[in-house]
């Protein structure tokens, strides 16, 4: 029989709530809220964790119910109170993941990429790594250890999942009481900035005295400016997710004792040398320019959506279909990505990747149709056609501005 996961469904909702905000947004005339270059790159890497985390999940449930049956510390009855002290274990546990995410450099390598918008709004919530769901559901582990049961823990954890989402926006303000409970937009806004006073504050998800407690607590007083205090400038798909891992290698590297190595990998990113970053922007990103201006808007955006559908596609078939198909699926969805970066960056290596997305596609409908052996065909196809009509110095001219 053929199974198929019904939270596919609840993909498309990310849209819906997204145009609603873009709609309020427009009304009180505060469209600098939304940057389409941001919203294009939060998008992407959301697409790209959903994708991920299809592979990784499965796994860490079924390790939830290995550590649930042979390590559980406690024997938690399921009664009306479980669920209330699974909700505060949760969110506290949330509280040290997100906090130490913050303050322990190879976390904080995942992390970043969350801060890196400059803009704050619902697009942000999707601007998680699956390096960081990875971390996460390490962190989640220690549910079922304490012995709650592994089937309360994944359904609670949809909850939790859904309640951050709303809390990445500017269009509801302050609330009031709410705010003496609750983790609202506005104190997880502040979260987001980059203020001087603002700095490593309101770590928590839902509720807000974990901060209290642990002396991480700020209300918002001034206007936020959101995004990292060293912002990173770029929209390219991959710098993104791996220029900080670049740089605590290259820090790493330089560290000439073992005491200074273990500080480089597990100590505060406050210490982190300022002078790495803008050495490997040099390095990694030569041409880059703060000023894009990219053509065929409207391409990137078909692109963006196919990934989209593709992504809810296979979550919905995921069980279904064979490895190739997975494979080919993922693959293709990650190339698409990088190249709406690299088109926003008006990358000059970008017609590769379009090679590489029709071969790969070519390659999987001959192994479907059992020409495993001939998938050699579409690579030499290629190297024909731009040998004799050269459409790289077409691409060039047309879709990147290459002055
Ligand atoms: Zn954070
Ligand atoms: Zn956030």
């Amino acid at each position: 029989m053929e199974k198929v996961n019904y939270l596919a469904f609840a993909l498309p909702a990310f849209f819906i709530f997204l145009f609603i905000e873009y709609q309020v947004v427009k009304y009180k005339k505060r469209q600098d809220i939304f940057k389409y270059e941001s919203s294009i790159t939060n998008i992407s890497i959301g697409i790209a964790e959903r994708l991920l985390n299809l592979f990784i999940s499965a796994s860490f449930y079924s390790l939830f119910y290995y550590i649930y049956e042979h390590y559980a510390l406690l024997n938690i009855p399921n009664t009306w109170y479980t669920w209330i002290l699974l909700i505060l274990a949760t969110d506290l546990v949330w509280y040290w993941y997100h906090r130490l995410g913050h303050e322990v450099n190879l976390l904080w390598a995942a992390h970043i990429v969350h801060h890196q918008s400059e803009e704050f709004n619902l697009t942000v919530a999707a601007r998680i790594t699956v390096f960081q769901a990875l971390i996460r559901n390490v962190f989640w582990c220690v549910l079922p250890w304490v012995g709650f049961h592994p089937s309360l823990v994944i359904f609670i954890l949809l909850f939790h999942g859904v309640y951050s989402f709303f809390t990445h926006t500017q269009i509801v303000g302050k609330l009031g009481w709410l705010e003496y409970i609750f983790i609202t937009p506005s104190l997880h806004g502040v979260h987001h900035a980059s203020n001087e006073k603002y700095l490593d504050k309101n770590y928590g998800d839902v509720f807000v005295f974990w901060d209290k407690l642990f002396g991480t607590f700020q209300r918002e007083e001034e206007k936020p400016k959101y995004g990292l205090t060293h912002p990173i400038k770029s929209y390219s798909f991959l710098w993104q997710h791996f220029h900080y891992y670049l740089e605590i290698f290259e820090a790493f590297k330089r560290a000439n004792t073992l005491k200074d190595k273990i500080r480089i990998a597990f100590g505060s990113p406050a210490l982190m040398d300022q002078e790495i970053r803008p050495e490997l922007e040099k390095k990694w990103l030569p041409h880059k320019s703060n000023d894009f201006q990219f053509r065929y808007q409207v391409y990137l955006n078909i692109q963006i959506a196919f990934s989209f559908l593709l992504m809810c596609v296979m979550t919905y078939y995921y069980s279904n279909l064979d490895s190739i198909t997975k494979f080919t699926g993922a693959v293709l969805i990650l190339i698409t990505l990088i190249n709406c970066g690299a088109l926003m960056e008006q990358r000059r290596w970008i017609y590769y990747l379009e090679y590489a997305r029709i071969i790969l596609v070519l390659s999987y409908v001959l192994t479907v149709y059992g020409y495993i052996e001939l998938t050699f065909i579409p690579i030499m196809l290629a190297i024909v056609i731009e040998q004799i009509f050269k459409p790289s110095v077409w691409y060039k001219h047309n879709i990147i501005n290459i002055k």
